[in-house]
């Protein structure tokens, strides 16, 4: 079987990827894990330090488990840019794997594609991957007009 194949002429934008894990406190002193994702969980425990250990590994086995796609759009734009408001600068660069986690917080763990030059401005954010150099397609035109 074959699929047929399409126009890849012209680079195909899919949208950014991202997952959200959070721990989340409860009445009772114990907390539980989610994830965006529909991912299994660890059920309520009052160990709030295994369950904290939990969700920053699995946070960060999205990323590892997920190539980082050069022409994924960036996901930050999709949330309008709210991870860094004050500096919104147009998306431009390729395509990074960044983490986000405030360890003051400590609760809440974001992996997600987003594009290089949103990257440094979103804080407690870290670079985890970036895509492999894009194909040498002529077709993916940089915004810069003086690249000759
Ligand atoms: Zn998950
Ligand atoms: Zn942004
Ligand atoms: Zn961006």
């Amino acid at each position: 079987m074959t699929i047929a194949p399409s126009d890849t002429t012209a680079p195909v934008r899919v949208p950014g990827r991202g997952w959200t894990v959070r721990l989340t406190g409860h009445s009772d002193r114990s907390a539980s894990v989610t994830c965006t994702a529909t991912c299994r969980m660890p059920g309520r425990s009052r160990d709030i330090a295994a369950l904290r250990r939990f969700a920053a590994q699995h946070a960060a086995a999205h990323a590892k488990a997920a190539t980082v796609r050069p022409n994924a759009s960036c996901h930050c734009r999709a949330e309008r840019c709210e991870a860094h408001p004050g500096h919104k600068a147009p998306c431009a660069g390729g395509v990074v794997m960044i983490l986000r986690h405030d360890p003051v917080v400590g609760q809440v763990w974001i992996v997600e594609e987003v594009c290089e030059t949103c990257a440094p401005l979103i804080p407690h954010a870290r670079v985890l991957a970036r895509a492999g150099t894009p194909r040498r397609a002529a077709a993916v035109a940089p915004a810069d007009p003086d690249a000759a």
